[in-house]
């Protein structure tokens, strides 16, 4: 009979034996990012890991499938908890060691039949084992349907949008590669004609190590069945292939760096009839050469002259607008901030609200060509003779 060897789910997620839920949510999602198709497209071997990762995550970070786990060394949708765990107890209450009862090798379908070998070499003890497991498997006689509809995932893609885009709104375009619903199958994932199940050889058992014992447990592949169906040679029985598609979305005017858009249905097929799972869209925002954007603000430096610095100046500055005229107050510092109300960008999620224009101002220092205006500005000089560098020299 075919042998299903033991996983270690603990090593696969790279957690100890008792790692707390929190801690095994946390290994899982770090080696999701790692391992996800999406993250590794046509990377086969990722796609293995991804699977042996979700299907540790599975067991391991539900509290009863973990507990049947722990106590048998491997998990089956069959095994009651609580006959698992009379299981256990038996074992560890064996009375009087592993001399007197050794597991190796037994084979516990067999049990019970004429004349066989184990139930003479072992004696007693196995009356009480036996009934113990009579119910556990009890599943096997009725194999449940093998795929259930189930729900498509959720996808995540990052899409940047160009900086008028985002401010005025429009349309954008996006290549998004998604599990679709298999032409050729369409999601049954296999093509209608039986087979002998390639797992369990068509017996409709495999043989699985629990602890030091050997179980006969149905054929996860087949479900006890002992056939499988066709498989689909398109998808490979995976009921869904990877398509690359352009999706087309909307962006309000003022969407924001970060921002997430929903597009429901957009995400991975679902198989068997299940539905699909949404696309979620992550905004990046592209950059502009003379404005920054800040939330619903605009900031943006404005070069003056010392004469429009000191003596104040209405000038002409760019807005997303198009001009506005700002004042400069008599005595602007360089780097002093000024403020155009409401010339920033349309709130998102409030459109009569709008942000401000921040203007960082920048003193520009002439370089004197002439002797005139060298004479010109000893003479200021002369005529303001404070001393800027003062207070400096105060908080020593
Ligand atoms: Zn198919
Ligand atoms: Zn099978």
């Amino acid at each position: 009979m075919p042998t299903t060897t033991n996983k270690d789910y603990y090593a696969t997620l790279g957690v100890k034996k008792t790692a707390s839920p929190e801690e095994i949510r946390k290994a899982f999602r770090k080696a999701a990012r790692r391992y996800h198709p999406d993250v590794n497209p046509g990377d086969k071997k990722a796609e293995e890991k991804f699977k042996e990762i979700s299907e540790a995550n599975d067991i391991l970070s539900d509290e009863k499938k973990r507990k049947v786990y722990d106590q048998l060394g491997f998990y089956s949708d069959q095994i009651d908890p609580a006959q698992a765990e009379a299981y256990a107890r038996q074992q560890s209450a064996g009375g009087g060691g592993r001399s007197q009862v050794d597991f190796d090798g037994f084979d516990f379908s067999g049990f019970g039949g004429p004349g066989h070998q184990a139930s003479q070499q072992t004696g007693a003890g196995w009356g009480s084992f036996k009934d113990i497991f009579s119910g556990i498997f009890s599943g096997a006689q009725h194999p449940q349907q093998p795929h259930g509809p189930q729900p498509g995932t959720d996808l995540e893609y990052q899409a940047t949008v160009d900086f008028w885009t985002a401010i005025r709104g429009g349309q954008a375009r996006l290549m998004v590669n998604r599990q679709e619903t298999c032409p050729t199958c369409h999601g049954q994932a296999h093509t209608g004609g039986v087979m002998q199940c390639p797992e369990c050889n068509g017996t409709g058992q495999v043989t699985q190590m629990g602890g030091r014992m050997k179980f006969n447990i149905p054929c996860p592949r087949c479900n006890g069945t002992g056939r499988a169906s066709n498989m689909c040679a398109t998808c490979h029985g995976e009921g869904t292939v990877t398509r690359s598609e352009s999706v087309e979305f909307r962006i309000k005017p003022g969407t924001r760096d970060g921002q997430r858009i929903r597009l429901q249905g957009k995400g991975n097929a679902g198989i068997n009839g299940g539905p699909a799972g949404d696309l979620f869209l992550i905004v990046r925002t592209g950059m502009h050469p003379v404005f920054t954007r800040v939330g619903d603000d605009i900031q943006l430096t404005v070069p003056v002259t010392v004469a429009e610095a000191s003596l104040g100046a209405k000038v002409d500055v760019p807005t997303i607008d198009g001009r506005a005229q700002l004042k400069i107050p008599p005595g602007t510092q360089n780097g002093q901030k000024l403020r155009l109300r409401e010339r920033g960008v349309e709130n998102a999620q409030r459109p009569e609200q709008r942000g401000d224009q921040i203007v960082t101002i920048e003193v520009v220092v002439p370089h004197l060509q002439d002797e005139r205006s060298r004479e010109i500005m000893r003479e200021l000089a002369k005529l303001n003779n404070q001393d800027p560098r003062v207070a400096l020299f105060e908080k020593l």
